[in-house]
């Protein structure tokens, strides 16, 4: 058994350590496909009035609410406006015009009759619902006013709020650009997906994992593939990943073993923080800053590398792209089952899924162990001073999406 030299912190201290000092990146141009779920950087008025015009909510009839007061009543009919048209002939008392949805109201009119409460018939139609101003039409600037404020900075662009740029009249905004993320995987073990296996060799799955979750950060993954287990080799890759990247994640190599390099290499370009938390699974990981940018060296453990960037790299890039909240919202639920194994000293993060309001465990709890997570919708957090939760404990859940 390896001598364990290095001190464990806890986690809570962990995350108080990865997100210190971290700053926001810059913000940039950044054209509407590109919007979504960026943090908006500038204040967004409302150049214009939306809706731009006086219009119609309906298709049916613009007329003078005074001439279909009493119900029911027959207007001639002097012709239609459709959307994109304009009819800027003032509608006269026993007039009516067909109008669509969206097409500009006719100067008099004030009101609009549904086609639904009217019949038309050689150019007369009759008005079988009473008309009060304002019936079925939408004024300029109803929805928002030139000169509004309409998104403030740090906001989050939701496909929504992407729509109401494009409403105003915007093209682009600010936003604060997406961090780039180098991955590296290390291990002489690693075959890639497609490779025919060898022995004693294990396919790379954590580098694809990892980039699917710099994706769905809203990050910007940079696959560097895999780096054997060498130190000058890792030293290189690493020093070369950080030029170009603003984070980097590997995984791998921080374990106490003689061909871990990880730890060496960021220690030999940087500050180590931290090389062990309390936790279980993903112990054995390594924060350090490197030219100023946070570096996660992951334990290569699937299990371990998927957990700890969920914890800990994915608020990290949350705060860096400018969200005031990095976390997923949690909730405390009460446990279906028992835990019996819960480590002593360390947070254990179970995999659950979560059903009947309760949590249950996803099976065989191993950090090597893909099955336990990808059957998992969350983790149940138990605390580290507690021993194992017995059925109906209530811990803190995580989802994992
Ligand atoms: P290490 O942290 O390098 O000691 O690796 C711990 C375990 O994780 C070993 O069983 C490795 O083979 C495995 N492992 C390391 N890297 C990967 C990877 N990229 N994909 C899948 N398994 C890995
Ligand atoms: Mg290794």
């Amino acid at each position: 058994m390896a001598v364990e030299t290095r001190t464990l912190i806890l986690p809570a201290e962990a995350q108080r350590i990865v997100r210190a000092d971290l700053g926001v990146l810059p913000a940039e141009p950044t054209r509407l496909h590109d919007l979504c779920g960026r943090v908006l950087a500038e204040p967004i008025g409302a150049a214009e009035d939306l809706p731009p015009f006086y219009n119609s909510a309906m298709d049916g009839y613009a007329v003078r609410s005074q001439d279909a007061g009493a119900v029911p009543v027959s207007l001639r009919v002097v012709g239609q406006v459709a959307s994109g048209a304009l009819w800027d002939r003032p509608l006269a008392a026993g007039e009516a015009l067909r109008i669509m949805t969206g097409a500009p109201m006719p100067p008099g009119a004030d009101a609009v009759v549904r086609v639904e409460d009217t019949g038309e018939a050689q150019g007369l139609v009759e008005i079988r619902a009473a008309a009060t101003p304002g019936d079925n039409v939408r004024p300029a600037g109803e929805d928002y006013r030139r000169g509004d404020e309409a998104l403030s900075p740090g906001t989050v662009l939701t496909p929504v709020r992407v729509g109401v740029l494009a409403a105003l009249g915007r093209t682009s905004a600010l936003a604060i650009r997406p961090a780039r993320v180098a991955i590296l995987a290390t291990g002489n073990e690693l075959i890639e997906p497609g490779e025919p296996l060898a022995p004693g060799k294990v396919r790379n799955s954590n580098a694809y994992g990892l980039y699917a979750q710099v994706l769905e950060a809203g990050a910007v993954p940079v696959p560097l593939g895999v780096c054997g287990d060498d130190f000058d080799r890792t030293l290189e890759r690493v020093e070369a990943a950080l030029e170009i990247a603003d984070v980097l994640v590997t995984s791998g190599g921080v374990s106490m073993g003689r061909h871990d390099h990880v730890g060496r290499v960021l220690a030999r370009l940087g500050e180590v923080f931290f090389t062990a938390v309390a936790q279980m699974p993903g112990k054995p990981l390594t924060f350090a800053r490197v030219f100023g940018k946070p570096a996660f060296g992951l334990p290569g453990n699937p299990v371990s590398t998927l957990v700890n960037f969920e914890l800990y790299v994915r608020p990290v890039l949350r705060l860096l792209m400018g969200h005031e909240q990095p976390d997923r919202p949690r909730q405390r639920l009460p446990l279906g089952e028992p835990i019996t194994r819960k480590p002593a000293g360390k947070a254990l993060y179970a995999r659950v899924t979560l059903r009947d309001g309760k949590l249950w465990l996803t099976g065989p709890q191993g950090s090597g162990l893909w099955q336990s997570l990808a059957k998992a919708d969350g983790l149940a957090i138990v605390p580290v001073e507690d021993g194992p939760p017995a059925a109906g404990t209530v811990l803190e859940f995580v989802p994992l999406a």
